[in-house]
């Protein structure tokens, strides 16, 4: 069997060999027993469906969240000679598609979750040879994943309806909670679970405060001539850096969903194109694109999750060489993102805080951020990688319970109701007129921090607020949150990791 498939491979797709887990999954499709496989982005997802679909008399149901990348995938399967069609509400050929769907005529059919979940979809099946269930994004269908499509949970009757054909699901990323949820939303036996290796070894990560963004991006691209993309959280912030980063002469050109259509897909078919442009784009931009030579994927803000920030910096370096993956992320990243938590619905807090924790583990570690995002996918990684920042220099670990204590004594004295400069200026004693206003001079935490210990106040404030020990209210006031009374009772440490870099720079600053 698996030789009729390694010959279908290459007489399909050209290729000489399965990589990785792909001969697993085919083997199981094939054997009719159904599988989740969570392979990373350019693992080739696509063809352990595709190929099955060739082989086995039939059609292969693709559930697939976006039409964008029904498109492209169909443009693609169309290229290598395989029959596909999608029904779509932009696919003006639907009839033509259900004809061919019943007469065994079709290979793939592609097919977003709102249409597959209604009554006159599962008709439609029941009167049509049906070879494969492909359930792409599969991740969607979980409350724990990081992108929950409520459609995705409608699909169960569906599958259910064709009991005798296997279910495929598909995902980059989950992590161990998802993939028990996937399993089961989807009726997926425990031990078909398939899990390639999230190793990226070629891209090095480099993960570090934000403080002057302008700059640090400039830098890396002076660093990496090569294609790149930028990513930022806000079209207003893609239109901003776009700017700013085409003063430097590169070619860059902006992506986000205020653009129009034909805009989008002109600038995505450029950079494709490109050997040295840079795309800032939001996170709108990359899924089922490909273009193996990206150099590096930067985020100018904290991305939403480790599942996220994986996915997205997978698309560095697909061709297997050197890439980097720069995080610049800042405090007010974590303040909005624990903000945020406020307005959800009870049944998700508790796997967004779990999350956005995991987040504030990968970027306050002073450990190796490789073996940390393997682990967090549940692959045994070594302690270090020699590939990433921390490893290759390695940064400062301060013990800072003690000016934790008093920064967030100073925070409760002032009543909880100042930003950062203020509670700042407090504690190192500076009595302005907004200071002894309000007696605040007069407070036992005035003026306690000294000069040595001031310029690690900052990095402390962020430190504390991505774990969750701060929050900042709307209106811009810290507050004590989470763990921070057993770190004012002493029952709870606080250690900061400072990059080695911005050491470095201070001396020089100094020394020039
Ligand atoms: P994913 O969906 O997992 O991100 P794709 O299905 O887009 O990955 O595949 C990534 C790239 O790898 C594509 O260019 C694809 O043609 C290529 N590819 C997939 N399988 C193989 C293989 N067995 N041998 C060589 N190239 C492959
Ligand atoms: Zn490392």
């Amino acid at each position: 069997m698996l030789d009729d498939a390694r010959r279908a491979l290459q007489a399909t797709f050209g290729f000489a060999a399965f990589r990785g887990v792909q001969e697993t999954v085919v083997g199981r499709v094939l054997r009719g027993q159904s599988s989740l496989a969570v392979m990373p982005t350019g693992a080739g997802k696509s063809l352990t469906y595709q190929l099955p679909a060739v082989m086995r008399p039939g059609t292969c149901v693709v559930v697939s969240p976006l039409i964008a990348l029904m498109h492209d995938q169909l443009r693609s399967a169309t290229a290598n000679g395989i029959r596909a069609a999608a029904l779509t509400s932009v696919d003006t050929n639907r009839a033509e598609t259900i004809a061919r769907l019943r007469d065994g005529d079709l290979d793939l059919l592609y097919v977003a979750p709102e249409r597959a979940s209604q009554p006159q979809f599962h008709d439609l099946l029941a009167n049509a040879p049906i070879s494969l269930f492909a359930i792409d994004e599969a991740h969607c269908v979980s409350e724990w994943g990081h992108d929950f499509r409520p459609d995705y949970r409608l699909l169960r009757p569906l599958l259910d309806g064709l009991p005798h054909v296997p279910r495929l699901a598909l995902t980059a990323t989950a992590d161990g909670h998802t993939r028990a949820d996937i399993l089961m939303q989807l009726g997926i036996p425990d031990d078909g679970l398939i899990v390639a290796g999230f190793d990226r070894p070629n891209i090095r990560y480099h993960i570090t405060p934000r403080d002057n963004p302008a700059q640090q991006l400039r830098r890396l691209l002076a660093d990496h001539p090569g294609p790149g993309i930028v990513y930022a959280q806000t079209r207003a912030q893609v239109e901003r850096l776009t700017e700013t980063l085409a003063t430097t002469g590169r070619a860059v050109r902006p992506y986000h969903a205020g653009l129009d259509a034909d805009v989008r897909a002109a600038h995505q078919a450029a950079f494709v194109a490109s050997e040295d442009m840079v795309m800032v784009a939001t996170i709108a931009f990359g899924m089922g694109i490909d273009k193996p030579d990206v150099r590096f994927v930067a985020h100018a803000g904290l991305p939403k999750s480790i599942e996220a920030y994986y996915q997205e910096t997978g698309r560095a370096g697909r061709d297997g060489d050197p890439a980097v993956a720069v995080m610049l992320w800042g405090a007010e990243d974590f303040a909005r993102a624990r903000l945020r938590l406020n307005e959800m619905e009870e049944a998700r807090l508790p796997g967004e805080r779990a999350r956005l924790n995991a987040l504030a583990g990968l970027v306050e570690t002073a450990g190796c951020r490789r073996a940390l995002l393997r682990r967090h996918f549940g692959e045994d990684a070594p302690a270090t990688c020699g590939n990433c920042d921390n490893c290759l220099s390695p940064p400062n670990v301060t013990d800072t319970t003690e000016l934790a204590r008093k920064l967030l004594s100073a925070i409760y004295r002032t009543g909880q109701s100042f930003g950062l400069g203020h509670v700042e200026k407090v504690l190192t004693g500076v009595a302005d007129e907004r200071i002894t206003a309000r007696g605040h001079d007069q407070l036992s935490v005035f003026g306690i921090v000294g000069p040595d210990e001031a310029p690690l106040l900052r990095p402390l404030a962020r430190a504390l607020q991505a774990r969750g020990s701060l929050e900042t209210s709307e209106h811009g006031a810290i507050r004590l949150a989470g763990d921070a009374r057993a770190i004012l009772k002493g029952e709870a440490n606080v250690a900061i990791t400072l990059p080695p870099a911005r050491s470095a720079e201070r001396r020089n600053r100094r020394g020039a």
